[in-house]
């Protein structure tokens, strides 16, 4: 069958996937211009995407062979998949594979902008380290302090693991609460949007990008936010109004801001490169050698699995398609 795999992966993974199958690779590290990306699904079967293509029911009506679309990505917000399951098409995503290192760049990110690294990196290199002084580049603790996790899935309780180490109290907010035997086995209070934003020193968003989380955080979250707290972003960016976290940034009404998503990616809100309270990463949340690996063979696999019929491991519409209940988030 015809296969489009829109982005560089693996050796082993195209491989396997070229072995059965007849597979046309857009292999450079830049995303698949759109009407470059409709003239090459047109007579696939499948398609293993990546999260920077956007698959909506205009570009599902170009490809009317396609028969399974594996997302490589656990956010899944880039394709209508109520567009697919219409057309019975199977799309599954890679959830679980990514969780720790995405947990790891979040707490990467707590440090980073509260300890200064960046700051201290550029300053350093720069000749700027002349002295050991007291009151020199001082930064915040994290060890010891409150965290605010908001949206408490697979992500979001792999960086309240992590939290532990650091000895810190951990508040969460997250759609379904859980159990109080659950909560207190894992040392994790809820609260309310409001009692955590302003309790918490660090607040670190692990939703999904969805209608209902599309700004869950603006300019009346950020109010309700210490001075001397810090937001972390490792979900997506238009989970937060970015123009409103620019004037909280420059006013110091929160203390800074570690990002790794944007709202407009790959473009910045004006002004907020220009700000050192906030430390800005390019999407890498999931970018380690070991990770990549593992999305990349699992969304192979799933495709694989879509091609021949069969329900793909991580398929997020099969009962939407098949007509039972609804498995999605
Ligand atoms: P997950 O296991 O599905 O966790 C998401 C959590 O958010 C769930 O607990 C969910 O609640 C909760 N939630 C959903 N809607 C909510 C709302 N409106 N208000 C409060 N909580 C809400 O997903 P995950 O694997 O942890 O991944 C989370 C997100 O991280 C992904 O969707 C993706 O966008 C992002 N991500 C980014 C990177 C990166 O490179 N920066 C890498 C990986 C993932 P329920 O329990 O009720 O469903």
């Amino acid at each position: 069958m015809n296969v489009l795999v829109t982005g560089n992966l693996p050796e082993k993974v195209l491989s396997l996937l070229g072995e059965m199958h007849a597979v046309e690779f857009h292999t450079e590290d830049r995303p698949l211009e759109r009407s470059r990306f409709v003239e090459m699904v047109g007579d696939k079967e499948g398609l293993l995407c990546m999260i920077t293509d956007r698959i909506d029911d205009d570009l599902l009506q170009h490809a009317p062979r396609l028969r399974v679309i594996a997302n490589m990505a656990v956010g899944y917000d880039n394709i209508d998949i109520e567009a697919a399951s219409k057309r019975g098409i199977p799309v599954s995503n890679t959830p679980g594979v990514l969780t720790d290192a995405t947990a790891d760049l979040a707490f990467a990110l707590m440090l980073a902008v509260a300890r200064r690294l960046v700051e201290g990196d550029l300053m350093t290199r720069e000749g700027g380290f002349r002295f050991w002084a007291p009151m020199y580049f001082l930064g915040h603790e994290v060890s010891g302090k409150t965290l605010g996790i908001v949206g408490l899935g697979r992500i979001g309780k792999a960086v309240a693991r992590r939290a532990r180490g650091f000895e810190m109290e951990v508040l969460y907010h997250s759609r379904t609460r859980m159990a109080p035997e659950q909560e207190r086995e894992l040392e994790l209070s809820y609260r309310d949007m409001e009692s955590l934003l302003s309790r918490a020193d660090f607040v670190s968003l692990h939703v999904p990008l969805t209608p209902d989380t599309h700004h869950l955080i603006g300019e009346k979250e950020l109010a309700m936010m210490r001075e001397s707290a810090y937001l972390i972003n490792t979900s997506r960016g238009p989970v937060v109004d970015e123009k409103a976290l620019v004037r909280a940034l420059e006013k110091r009404t929160i203390a800074g801001a570690g990002l790794d998503v944007y709202e407009e990616e790959p473009a910045l809100t004006p002004g907020l490169k220009e700000l050192n309270n906030v430390v800005l990463l390019p999407h890498m949340g999931s970018a380690t050698v070991e990770t990549r690996s593992r999305m990349a063979l699992r969304a192979a696999e799933n495709l694989l699995a879509g091609l021949v019929g069969k329900r793909p491991a991580d398929c997020l519409n099969w009962d939407d398609i098949h007509g039972n209940s609804d498995r999605r988030a």
